[in-house]
């Protein structure tokens, strides 16, 4: 499918994405977003919905998920779209602009804002190939709503943030919870571990160390335990299973963006205090870019969507000024005319 020329195609819908959208419209601009994930939000929404944000301006604390909800209401003020599970491939130039193109799709642009975080990612999968059939039927990878695992029995595997904040949030939700992990090293908050050390003496949490994966085992078709090796001791155990959740991390990659002629620095894009990305018309902000004192927060990323999009705003119409003036002062917002 050809989508119509937009003045602005915006590269991942995570928080730098969404605000980028917002902006563009207010500046006037026809844009969209192009995102891999299948819902907006990126690393908020695929790595950490339930985990409160505190530093955030104007917000004393928020959910991650709640942030982003906010966000595309903020941006859906214009009506501009989001196309979710699209990964971007390939960049054309078509007489006097860009198309970009995903397995489908293509999305002729006279800019580009890349906002593309650490890359398209996904989550590390299990390794054991007796895990690969029951990915999707038993094995979820991607944990939105703890309500969903009700009254289930929930295998969580991995030693890091994610699980050790699942493990906790799933205590009490889940007709029960067991923690396996590798080692006894974990990469998580000392409080959330100290919180779940405490469900687990409590006996409210099972914790397995020093085991991995080792077979599943089923009935009528759905997974009902876990056979868990003792990567020390060689023995196994059997565990009561529902819903395998692995939290291994996630891989990420930037994919075919790095073979665009952008001014590279490892997998991260050098940009200008304009953000220019090396190439006119291609712009970056937020977690992709690199630059003298960047720092890689949402806070951050917000003030480089403003700066980026009010330059994209300047390179596709010259006669468009690339200070935007004061949205309290707009005729945009049906205020004071501008
Ligand atoms: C556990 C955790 C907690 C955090 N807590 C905080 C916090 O308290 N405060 C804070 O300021 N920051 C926090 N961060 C960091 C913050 O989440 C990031 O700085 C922020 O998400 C960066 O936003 P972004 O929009 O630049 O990139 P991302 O959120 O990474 O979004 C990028 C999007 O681009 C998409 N994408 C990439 N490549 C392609 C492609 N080729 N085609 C299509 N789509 C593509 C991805 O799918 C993704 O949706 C935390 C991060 C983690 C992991």
């Amino acid at each position: 499918m050809r989508h119509d020329l937009r003045d602005l195609t915006i590269i991942g819908a995570g928080p730098t994405g969404l605000f980028a959208l917002f902006y563009a419209g207010m500046r006037g601009a026809t844009a969209q977003i192009v995102d891999a994930l299948d819902q907006p939000g990126g690393q908020l929404a695929a790595l950490y919905p339930e985990k409160l944000i505190f530093d955030v301006a104007g917000f004393p604390e928020v959910l991650a998920k709640d942030l982003v909800h906010s966000l595309v209401r903020q941006a859906a003020r214009f009506g501009h779209p989001i196309h979710c599970g699209q990964v971007v491939t390939g960049l054309e130039t078509e007489a006097d602009h860009f198309v970009l193109r995903t397995a489908t799709d293509e999305f002729p642009t006279r800019s580009i804002l890349i906002a593309a975080g650490i890359g398209a990612f996904s989550p590390r999968r299990l390794p054991q190939a007796c895990a690969a059939p029951w990915y999707g039927k038993g094995i979820e990878e991607h944990v939105l709503d703890p309500a969903r695992f009700a009254g289930q029995h929930v295998v969580i595997i991995g030693g890091g943030d994610s699980a050790f904040d699942w493990a906790h949030q799933l205590q009490g939700r889940a007709a029960s919870v067991t923690l396996v992990h590798r080692s006894d090293r974990f990469r998580a908050h000392h409080a959330t571990v100290e919180a779940v050390r405490a469900d687990v003496a409590a006996g409210r949490t099972a914790m397995h160390t020093f085991h991995e994966l080792h077979d599943i085992h089923a009935v009528d078709g759905r997974i009902h335990e876990l056979e868990l090796r003792d990567v020390k001791a060689k023995t196994t155990i059997r565990v009561r299973c529902d819903v395998v959740l692995p939290m291994l991390g996630f891989v990420s990659d930037l994919g075919a963006l790095t073979t665009w002629g952008l001014t590279l620095e490892k997998d991260e894009i050098i940009v200008n205090s304009q953000m220019e990305a090396g190439r006119p018309g291609i712009y970056a902000a937020g977690d992709v870019v690199t630059h003298p004192g960047k720092l890689k927060l949402i806070a951050t990323g917000f003030s480089e969507a403003a700066i980026a999009v009010n330059q994209a705003v300047h390179f596709v119409y010259p006669e468009k000024k690339v200070n935007p003036g004061h949205s309290s002062n707009l005729a945009v917002f049906g205020q004071k005319d501008d």
